[in-house]
Formats: C-alpha cells, structure tokens, sequence
C-alpha cells in the first residue's frame, strides 16, 4: 500500500517530510520524469474515493455508516503504478461561508501552481447549476492563474492547465455531448466574468485551460459498469502515453524538477498562505537559484573529501604524483554532479551557478597547484644536485656535458610535471618558478663545481703531505747549513707537480683561467700548513733531544775517521767532550727558524683575496694563518729548555766515559 502524506495539515502547516516521501516514492531523481493532478469539488462527492480506484492511492474515505468528515488539509500519495503525484483536498464546502472558503482559494492556488491537470469532480446532477459550489471555485481559478503566470505571459506562453471534469453517477439519459456543451458553455460565461488585466481583455480560454470531460456509473448501484469506466479512464488518460484520450501532456507540466518539488511546494504554500503576490515564474527563478545552490554545495562536499589524501601532504611540501589527476577528476565530478540535476532549472541561473560552482573549484585548487609547483621546484633542484654529484664521481666526465645534459633533463621534467597539474581553463602559471628554477640550478652548478674543486685541492694536499712526512724528517735529521734550502727546495717541487695536475682537473670542471690562478693559491696555502705540521713533529722536543744525543755521541764517541774511542788516561776527555757539546748546540740553533742560505729559496705564500672567495670556500685555519709566524719554529724559552736537557744527557755520556778510565786504571 501507497504511504500518502499530509502535505498541508488541518493547522495549514507545510508537512517537513515531503523530501523523504519523495525519496522514498522513488521520485528524487526524476527529473520532469514525473505529474501532479489534483482534485476539487464538494465534500463528500466520492473524489477520495475515485482517486483510490484510479491510481491505487490510499486517501481516508468517509466511512458509510458514519458519515463524518475527513481530516482536513491536503493529501498527497503517489499513484501505484505511474510516476504521478496525487493531491486529495480536503474539508470544501461551498455551502459553507468563511474558514472553509479561504481555505478552499488557498488550496486552488497551491494546486494550480503545482498540477498539470485538475480533476473537477461533480455529480450529473449539479451540471447547468451555474451558482454551484463549483462554479465559484473554477472562477477563483481563472483569476488567480492570470496572477500567477503574469509574468511569463509577458515573456513566453504560461504553461496550460487542463480541467477534468468528472461527472458521477451519470444515469445516462442525458448524453456526455449534452453534458459537455452545458458545462462549456457555463464555463465560457465564468471566463467572461473574470477580470482580466491590462492587455489580456480579449484572451480567450483556450490560451490558458484545455477542458476534458468524462463520466462515470453510480458506484453503489452500478459497481461493475462503475469499475469498468474507471479503469478504462486509468489506460486512456493517464496509462498509455500513445492513446489519443493521454492527458499529462508535456505541455501541461510544471517545468519543477522533481529533486526542486518539495522546497518549491513549500515557499508556494507559504506566499499563499500569507497572502502574499504569487507569481510562478518569479518562484520558479527563485528556486533555481536555490535549488542550483544545494545542488553545488552537495557537490563542493563531495569534492573537498576527494582532495583530503592529497592536500596534507602537497601543503607539507611533498610531490604527489597523482595530484593532477585527482583534480582533474573531482573538478569534473563536480562539474557532472551539478550538470546531472542543475541543467533542468532555468538556463541562465543554471549557467551562472555553474560559473560560480567552476570559479570555487578552481579557487580551492589553485593553493594546491603552487604548493605543488613548489614541491616539483625542490624536487628538482635536489634531484639535480644529487645527479651532478654521482656523475661526478666517474673517472671520465666534461663537465659542462654533465651540467647541460642533468639540467636539460631536470628543467623538462620540471615542465611537462607542472603543465600535467595545471588545469585547462585556469590562468595558472609556473613561469615565474621555471625562471627560479633556471637560476637556482645555475647556483647548484656553480656550488657543485666548487666542492669538486675543493676536493681535488684536498687529494693534492694530502698527497704533498705525505711526500713532506717524508722528506722533512731526511732533512732535518741530517742538520747543516743548508738544511732549509734542501726542504724548501724539495717542499717546492713536490708543490709544482700537484699544481700541474690541479691545472689539469680544474680545467676539466670548465673554470676559466682566473678561476684556477685564484684557487691554485688555496692549495699553496694548504700545502705548506701541511708542510709546517710536518715541521713540527720532527722538531717535538723528544724528537729533536734524541736527534741532539745522537749528534753529540757521534762526535764524543767516535773519532775524526769515525772509530770508536776507547778513553785513556792520557786523553783531553774534557777537550773533547767541550768540542761535541759546542758542535750540537751549534746545530740546534738550525731548528730556530725556517731560513734558507740562498734567499731564492724562500717560499712566497700567497694571501688569501676575494678572487678565490668567489669560486670556493676556504677553511678557517686557511684563513687564519700567519705565515710570518710560521716561519719560527723553536721559540727563545723552547731552545734554552732544550739546550738545558740536552747538556744533562751529555754530561750524563761524559762522566761515564771518565769512569770507564778510572776502572780501567784501577784493574
Ligand atoms: P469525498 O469527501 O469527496 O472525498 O468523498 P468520499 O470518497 O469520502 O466518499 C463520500 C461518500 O460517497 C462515501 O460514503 C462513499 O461510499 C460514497 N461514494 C463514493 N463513490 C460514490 C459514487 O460513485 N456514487 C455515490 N452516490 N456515492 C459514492
Ligand atoms: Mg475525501
């Protein structure tokens, strides 16, 4: 069984459960897929009654025996088999003055702007009454159909309604062809009766209602005859769209969108209950906007949940791959969601909601697409970095090919990454982050170039360093006059052969000539820091105590043809150990500072100038060192200190030769 609803109660309150009875009617997504007819006529008539043998509808009936009233208001039940709206009005009584009357032009108004057909249900013999109850009711429909179509008389046709009438218990004397001729006729002279606006004083009738005309068999005495009528008027009328008799003709219908139904219903219902002006097309344009606005705000929910996985971790600063394609396709979702309802309303509410739906879309992305250009900004510059490095690993590699080759690379995948997300449509952009692209990839080639550089000064150094372990400590055990000549002299061939091969590597990282001048200094420097630490560890005071004992001894214990002397009682012991002492003091005076006989000799230190600054970094100690200081390597304190321990050491050698004299005498 059919639910129905009480659309409008006995309070003449809008029922809040229309949506969902139209929900569950199965009408939401109907479109214009759908009719609405109503009925009028006088209590206690049988309307409710037809209806239900009509379309299977379960309007209340007034019990028999009984016989009371009905609630009041208005009804609404779908019809079983058709989708098709059935409005049942309740409480008329035309007998009556006051309450009932108001309701009855309330509800006359609220139909029309609803239906497409009106039933207008009479018994035969009220036909030729023109005071009946009926007639009074259809003038109100006239009148009030000039007013609420007013102003779509103006621009196109208003919609046409049709006016059923249904005679009861027609005994059948009087034909239908009478029937119809004295009810047209009453009906012309109502349509003459009504006052017309300004400019529509010679419309006619037939430019606003189509009149049909049936007639049905006295339930109660004719049951069989009575059935029969009814479910032929259900076929021919309202069942089968290809028979001649078929009444929901397009154009009869509303033009509602059946998803926009409910909320139209209700504002019709409250204008007139406020008695406020009605006029259809203004509340058909009204609902447009209101119903085009749902439809889109529906669609924006859906569409913000679509970018929830995405948008954290755009805004965070990650590349999501798929970005492009979930705004392509929820901007699209969008767009059909409100296609798919939308299109039905006025064309240009329909068309300016959806600017405005487009517009909100494309603000909403707009954030995420410069997030994302971003995050591809980055992605690229630290990709490129990367690459530069690892292919400058290789043993073989031209630079300026690695560079132009990663960045080409690096700049078209930037391009056909950004061109992916930006959407067509939009006045998005991604030069401005390309030209940034462009510099900041040259900055990272310029970086790169100078770490590389740095690298190579580093291998240099260290191999000039492990050369001066070497020649450092041959030299300097081996103290004489020229000493430094000889370290310096070795110190600077080791220095020329790393600075030719440094010539060599920095080339190939394509630094001009002023470039490798400018860093070729930084490597001198590092070189002889490296050579000066060298220094140090031979000349420690261990070391060089040692190297001073084995001096001293060669000279004490050893004679001029360098045999050992065994000491006799007869030998200046004391001349001697004076000679040697005098001689190794002598030598470490060599160690004070690093000065070479033949002044060409001298090492020149390069300063340290904003020329190599442009092209590399320079260590702190770099920068920080003295070569001036350098060039002493004992201080004053040091040296005594030294001689101090060294004379002990000696003397300690002296008074063991002079004991073994005495013990040689004593044996
Ligand atoms: P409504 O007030 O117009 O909706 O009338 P109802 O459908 O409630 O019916 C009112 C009374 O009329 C009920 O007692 C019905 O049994 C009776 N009735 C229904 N159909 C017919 C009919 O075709 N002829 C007559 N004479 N009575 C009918
Ligand atoms: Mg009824």
């Amino acid at each position: 069984m059919a639910s129905r609803l009480h659309v409008v109660n006995e309070d003449k309150e809008f029922s809040s459960n229309l949506t969902s009875q139209l929900s569950d009617w199965g009408l939401s997504d109907a479109g214009f897929n759908y009719n609405v007819v109503s009925v009028f006529g006088s209590q206690s008539t049988g309307k409710s009654t037809l209806l239900n043998k009509l379309f299977g509808t379960t309007f209340d009936v007034m019990n028999e025996s009984q016989r009371r009233q009905t609630t009041k208001g208005i009804w609404m039940c779908k019809a079983t088999e058709i989708p098709l709206l059935v409005m049942d009005v309740e409480g008329t009584d035309g007998r009556e003055r006051g309450e009932d009357q108001d309701f009855e032009r309330k509800s006359a108004l609220f139909s029309l702007a609803a239906s497409s057909v009106l039933l207008i249900n009479m018994w035969e013999h009220q036909v030729g009454l023109y005071q009946g109850a009926n007639m009074g009711l259809l003038k109100t429909v006239m009148e009030v159909n000039f007013s609420m179509f007013i102003a779509s008389s103006q621009a196109s046709k208003p919609p046409k309604t049709l006016l059923l009438f249904v005679i009861r218990d027609h005994i059948g004397t009087t034909p239908l062809e009478n029937l119809r001729a004295t009810l047209t006729n009453d009906i012309e002279n109502i349509w003459n009766s009504v006052s017309k606006p300004e400019g529509l004083s010679e419309a006619s009738l037939s430019d606003y209602f189509d009149l049909g005309f049936v007639t049905l068999p006295h339930k109660l005495l004719q049951p069989e005859e009575f059935d029969k009528q009814t479910s032929s008027v259900r076929n021919g009328y309202f069942g089968d769209n290809t028979s001649t008799d078929y009444i929901l003709k397009p154009q009869y219908h509303r033009q509602i969108p059946a998803d926009g139904l409910s909320h139209y219903l209700e504002t019709i219902w409250d204008k007139v209950q406020n008695n406020k002006d009605l006029d259809v097309p203004t509340q058909q344009e009204l609902l447009a906007q209101y119903r085009c606005d749902e439809i889109a705000s529906e669609a924006l929910k859906v569409f913000h949940s679509r970018l929830v996985p995405v948008k954290k971790p755009v805004e965070v600063g990650k590349f999501v791959p798929e970005l492009g394609r979930v705004m392509r396709d929820s901007s699209k979702e969008a767009l059909d969601t409100f296609d798919s309802t939308a299109f039905r309303y006025a064309k240009p509410v329909y068309e300016k909601k959806r600017e405005e739906l487009a517009e909100t879309i494309s603000t909403t992305l707009s954030p995420l697409y410069i997030s994302q250009v971003k995050n591809l900004h980055k992605k690229a510059i630290d990709s490129y970095k990367k690459e530069l490095h690892a292919r400058l690993k290789s043993d073989s590699y031209d630079f300026s090919d690695v560079v132009k080759e990663s960045s080409t690379h690096h700049l078209d995948t930037f391009v056909e990454q950004a061109k992916e997300i930006t959407l067509a449509g939009t006045a998005w952009s991604y030069v401005e982050t390309l030209e940034q692209l462009k510099l900041d990839m040259e900055g990272v080639s310029a970086e790169c170039r100078s770490d590389e550089l740095s690298k190579i000064i580093t291998q240099l150094e260290r191999s000039i360093q492990k050369e001066a372990g070497e020649f450092v400590e041959v030299c300097l055990n081996a103290p004489d006059a020229d000493m430094w000549d000889k370290v310096l002299e070795r110190f600077s061939a080791s220095l020329e052969r790393s600075k030719a091969s440094y010539v060599i590597k920095a080339s190939r990282l394509n630094s001009t000539d002023a470039e490798v001048d400018a860093t070729t200094g930084s490597l001198v420097r590092r070189a002889w820091i490296s050579l000066r630490a060298k220094i140090d560890e031979q000349c420690s005071e261990q070391v060089l105590l040692f190297r001073l004992r084995g001096i001293f001894e060669d000279k004490f214990r050893y004679d001029d043809k360098g045999i050992p002397r065994v000491w006799r009682p007869i030998d200046d012991i004391e001349g001697v150990y004076a000679g040697a002492r005098e001689h190794t003091l002598n030598l470490l005076k060599l160690y004070r500072r690093i000065e070479p006989q033949d002044a060409s000799h001298a090492f020149v230190y390069p300063p340290v100038d904003d020329a190599v600054l442009d092209v590399i970094k320079v260590s702190d100690i770099e920068e920080a060192f003295s070569y001036e200081e350098s060039l002493q390597v004992l201080g004053e304190a040091k040296e005594a200190q030294l001689a101090g321990r060294f004379k002990k050491d000696a003397d300690a050698i002296y008074l063991e030769a002079k004991r073994s004299v005495v013990s040689s005498i004593s044996k």
